[in-house]
C-alpha cells in the first residue's frame, strides 16, 4: 500500500510542522456529500485502501441518516471482514501528578490548588504494579503530569522498575508511556528503557484553539508538541500513538487533522501511527471552558465509524471516559484495545496503608468504573475474545496493526490463537468462576474457526500446558 502525496500546502518534511488550519477547512467547507459518494467511498476502504483526506471529507460532511447508516454499517463490516474478534486489555496507571502546564480542561494544571500533588515512590509504584498483576492486568500505560520532575531518565527508571515487578505468575509484558514530549536524546533514553508505545494526543491540531486552551507552560508551544512524534521516531521509536482531545474543536476538523498527522508519519518515515485514541473531554477539578464544540454521543460514534474506515490498518483505542452503552456500539466499528479495571487517582490500584488514602485525586472523572473481570465478563457475553497478548512486541513484529490488515491469515496464525492463550492464563490465574465457565466456552468455540487442523492441535497442546502450570506460550 503506497502513500500518496495530496501537494499539501505544508510539504512534509521530517521535523517540521505539517498542519495548514485553512488547508484543511477547505476539504471540508469545499466538498459536497451524497450516498452516493459515501457509499463509493466505503467500499474503497472494504476493499482495503486507506483514504484521502479529500474521500474521508466527504464521508466527515454526510448528515442524512442514509449516509451516515452505509458508514456505520461499513464500520461494522471492516471489523468483521478485517479484525478477529479479540479486544486487547490494558490499564492506565498514574505515576505523578505534578504539572507545571495550565490546560484549561486538566485537574492537573498548575494553577489548580485543589489538586493534591503526588508522584509515586518507588516502592508505591511497586505496590500498585503488583495490586494490577494480582487482577490479571499485563499491559501498562504509564501517564505523567508535565513536570521537571519526569525527566527522561525519570521515566525511563519508572518503566524498567514495572517491568521488573513480578507477582505470583503476574508479570507486566508490555509498558506503554503517555508523556509529556522529549527532545530527540530524551527519547533514546526511554525507548532503551523498553516501552511499547510512545502516546501523546495533540489535543487539537486548530492553532487558535489550542494557544486559548493551553495558554502557559512549556505546552503552549503547539510545534513542539506536534513535532514530537517525529523526534520520537528519529530516536528509534517506530511504535508511537496519536490522538485528539475531542471536544475542544470542530470534531470533523481534528478527524481531518489526525488523517493529515498519519500522512505526515508516513511520508516521512514510510510508518504511520499503531494507534489513535479520540477521548472525550470529561468533567475535571477547576474545569475551565464552554461546551460549544462538545461532542454528542451521535457525532461521537459517527466519528469513530469515519476513523475505522479513513485509516483501516491502525489501532482504535477507547477508553473508560466512554460509558458502557457506547464502547458496546463502538467496539462493533473495530476499536482493538479498550482500558478496563481503570483507576485514575494516583495510587488507587494498592490498598497500601502508606499512602492516603484521602490523596486520590483523579485528573478528571471516568464513566466506566467496572473491574476487569466485569469487563471481561461482559466482552464475553459479546463473543470477543478479551486478549493480553504482547506477542508481536516482543518477537520483534513491529506494525501489528498494519500486518493483520494486510497479510493474509495473519489474524488467525497470531492474534486469535495469542489472544486465546492469554485468555487462558487469565481464566486459570484470575476469572471468577463464572467468567472461566464463559472464558472456556469461547476459547473452544474459536478453535474450530482456526481451520488447519494441525494449528488447531498445536493451539491445543498449549492450552493444555497452561492449565498445567505453564506461562508466556505466544506464537
Ligand atoms: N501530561 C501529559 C500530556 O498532557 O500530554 C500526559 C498525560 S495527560 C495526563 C493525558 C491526556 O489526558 C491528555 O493528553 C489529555 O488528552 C487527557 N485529558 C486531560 N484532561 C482531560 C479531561 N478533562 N477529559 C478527558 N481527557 C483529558
Ligand atoms: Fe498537565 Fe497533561 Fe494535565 Fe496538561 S493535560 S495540565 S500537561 S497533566
Amino acid at each position: 500500500m503506497k502513500f500518496t502525496p495530496e501537494n499539501y500546502k505544508l510539504p512534509d518534511v521530517p521535523m517540521q510542522p505539517f498542519i495548514d488550519d485553512e488547508e484543511i477547512w477547505d476539504y471540508i467547507n469545499h466538498t459536497q456529500s451524497t450516498p452516493e459518494k459515501v457509499k463509493a467511498i466505503v467500499q474503497k476502504s472494504l476493499d482495503k485502501n486507506r483514504l484521502s483526506l479529500a474521500e474521508t471529507a466527504v464521508l466527515l460532511k454526510a448528515t442524512d441518516s442514509e449516509s451516515i447508516e452505509i458508514i456505520k454499517k461499513g464500520a461494522r463490516e471492516l471489523k468483521e471482514k478485517v479484525y478477529g474478534k479479540r479486544i486487547v486489555l490494558f490499564a492506565p496507571l498514574y505515576v505523578g501528578n505534578y504539572c507545571s502546564n495550565n490546560c484549561r480542561y486538566c485537574g492537573f494544571k498548575a494553577s489548580n490548588k485543589s489538586a493534591i500533588r503526588k508522584t509515586l515512590t518507588k516502592e508505591e509504584l511497586i505496590e500498585n504494579v503488583k495490586a494490577l498483576e494480582e487482577h490479571g492486568q499485563k499491559r501498562l500505560i504509564l501517564v505523567y503530569g508535565e513536570h521537571r520532575t519526569y525527566s527522561a531518565e525519570f521515566i525511563a527508571d519508572t518503566v524498567r522498575t514495572v517491568y521488573s515487578v513480578k507477582k505470583d505468575h503476574g508479570e507486566i509484558r508490555r509498558v506503554n508511556i503517555n508523556a509529556a514530549p522529549f527532545d530527540i536524546e530524551g527519547f533514546k533514553t526511554v525507548h532503551e528503557s523498553g516501552i511499547g508505545t510512545y502516546q501523546i494526543f495533540q489535543e487539537t491540531y486548530h492553532h487558535p484553539t489550542y494557544s486559548y486552551v493551553h495558554p502557559s507552560g512549556k505546552k503552549a508551544d503547539y510545534d513542539w508538541r506536534l513535532t514530537s512524534l517525529d523526534r520520537a521516531m528519529e530516536a528509534g521509536i517506530d511504535d508511537v500513538g496519536l490522538g485528539a482531545l475531542f471536544g475542544l474543536y470542530d470534531w470533523r476538523f481534528e478527524v481531518l487533522a489526525l488523517l493529515r498527522h498519519v500522512n505526515h508519519l508516513e511520508a516521512c518515515y514510510n510508518v504511520g501511527p499503531h494507534t489513535i485514541s479520540f477521548p472525550r473531554i470529561q468533567d475535571a477539578s477547576e474545569y475551565d471552558l464552554d461546551d460549544k464544540y462538545f461532542v454528542t454521543d451521535a457525532e461521537f460514534t459517527r466519528l469513530v465509524a469515519i476513523l475505522r474506515l479513513a485509516v483501516p490498518y491502525t489501532g482504535l483505542i477507547l477508553t473508560a471516559r466512554e460509558p458502557e452503552k457506547i464502547r458496546k456500539e463502538v467496539l462493533a466499528f473495530g476499536c482493538s484495545q479498550i482500558d478496563a479495571g481503570t483507576k485514575l487517582e494516583i495510587g488507587a490500584y494498592s490498598e497500601n496503608p502508606h499512602i492516603d488514602q484521602n490523596l486520590h485525586k483523579e485528573q478528571f472523572k471516568i464513566n466506566d468504573d467496572r473491574t476487569l473481570n466485569e469487563v471481561i465478563d461482559e466482552l464475553l457475553n459479546s463473543d470477543y475474545i478479551p486478549s493480553f497478548c504482547t506477542a508481536c512486541y516482543r518477537k520483534g513484529r513491529t506494525g501489528e496493526h498494519f500486518m493483520e490488515f494486510s497479510v493474509p491469515g495473519f489474524i488467525k496464525k497470531f492474534c486469535t490463537p495469542n489472544a486465546m492463550l492469554t485468555l487462558a492464563e487469565y481464566i486459570v490465574d484470575y476469572a471468577t468462576p463464572e467468567t472461566a465457565a464463559k472464558g472456556w466456552k469461547v476459547i473452544n468455540r474459536n478453535l474450530e474457526s482456526l481451520g488447519d487442523e494441525r494449528y488447531i492441535k498445536e493451539v491445543n497442546s498449549r492450552l493444555e500446558r497452561i492449565k498445567q502450570g505453564e506461562r508466556d506460550l505466544y506464537f
